[in-house]
């Protein structure tokens, strides 16, 4: 695989203007509609919204940055962008023509006309992972509503354009003639349109299929990963399907939060073990971890305890677990608890105050 930079023909210090203009350049060169048929121009334009996908987001960027390729890989040997279609990558990424897409006249402002339709439409579904599924990984079964061509189904030729798929639309202008040639709307490009339509299937001659899909959960997965798995998302009336999307979403947790590939915790501790330190068990995402707490710690200190964050996408390497000490006043205390802190209150009355800026 390429560099990301190096597809972009630009610097590892290049500035976030610098790389819309290097990816608006090559998406415009090697744009299908200005090479149509042409495969090699089409892998160029699609290695281009991959790297700009990645380059043009800060977090992926530095993520790109320390650890390359393999910062993206590892999503449980699914295909990744490569497998989007061409009308995924303009919606991704048409803002980056801003409000004057070039090519806006020949999608229709929507999709393309140019091309035949090659499959059915692309599924999204959002899958939740906990954060114990994140760092085991596994599989996880879920529900897809699909779209399947109905068995049975029988066509005849579009009556609109004749089987072509295409509809030429001649206006006269003062330049002379101006030929457009534009999708036909009534068999939407296939040529064909349907005739007998078998009992069951909606008018377009669909089932809707309700199927069981088994998701194997990368490890390290962050909310808004996704993985495309190819040809399991609505069929057309070829019987070709799109793709499926899947989207990670992550779950709540009690306590924990996640930062990156660091784990964070708050851990609250009474006044007498910040200042002769303890050594207590914690829960971690997977199990729990023993703290020593120093003696003397200051409310609000973090301690690291390391390797016990989530896994890195395609590393064995973990990242930290990050626990914040907090202090709590009881509003409640035992006798016992009562008559020793008044002790301590004799012994530091008038001693304790201090004075300071008041610092937000
Ligand atoms: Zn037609």
């Amino acid at each position: 695989m390429s560099d990301f930079y190096d597809i972009l023909g630009i610097s590892k210090s290049a500035s976030a203007t610098e790389i819309k203009r290097a990816y608006r350049k090559i998406a415009m060169k090697y744009h299908p509609d200005r090479n149509p048929d042409n495969k090699e121009a089409e892998k160029k334009f699609k290695k281009a919204a991959e790297a700009y996908s990645v380059l043009s987001d800060d977090a992926k960027r530095r993520q790109y940055d320390q650890f390359g390729h393999s910062a993206f890989n590892g999503m449980g040997g699914q295909s990744g962008f490569n497998s989007m279609n061409m009308d995924d990558i303009f919606n991704q990424f048409g803002d980056i023509f801003g409000g004057n897409n070039p090519f806006e006249s020949f999608f229709g402002g929507q999709a393309r006309t140019s091309s035949k339709p090659r499959s059915g439409t692309d599924l999204k579904v959002k899958i939740t992972v906990s954060y114990k599924d994140i760092v085991n990984g596994g599989e996880k079964k879920i529900k897809v509503k699909r779209l399947k061509r109905a068995e049975g189904l029988t066509f005849k030729t579009c009556p609109m354009c004749g089987g072509s798929g295409q509809v030429t639309k001649v206006t006269n202008s003062f330049l002379g003639q101006m030929r457009s040639t534009s999708i036909c709307p009534q068999c939407k490009g296939y040529g064909k349109v349907v005739d007998k339509v078998p009992p069951g299937a909606n008018r377009d001659g669909m089932n809707s299929v309700e199927e069981i899909i088994k998701i194997k959960i990368p490890t390290g997965v962050e909310d808004g990963n996704y993985m495309s798995l190819d040809r399991q998302g609505n069929e057309d009336i070829n019987g070709q399907a799109g793709d499926l999307y899947v989207f990670f979403e992550e779950e709540n947790h009690e306590y924990f939060s996640r930062y990156g590939n660091d784990v964070l915790l708050q851990v609250v501790i009474g006044y007498s073990q910040t200042v002769f330190g303890d050594k207590i068990d914690i829960p971690t995402i997977n199990g729990t971890a023993k703290l020593k707490i120093p003696a003397g710690i200051q409310p609000g200190q973090i301690l690291r305890v390391k390797g016990k964050g989530f896994p890195l996408i395609g590393k064995s390497r973990r990242g930290d677990q990050l626990v914040k000490i907090q202090i709590e006043v009881p509003s409640k205390m035992s006798k016992n608890e009562k008559s020793l802190t008044e002790d301590l209150l004799k012994v530091q009355k008038g001693k304790q105050i201090k004075f300071q800026r008041f610092e937000d």
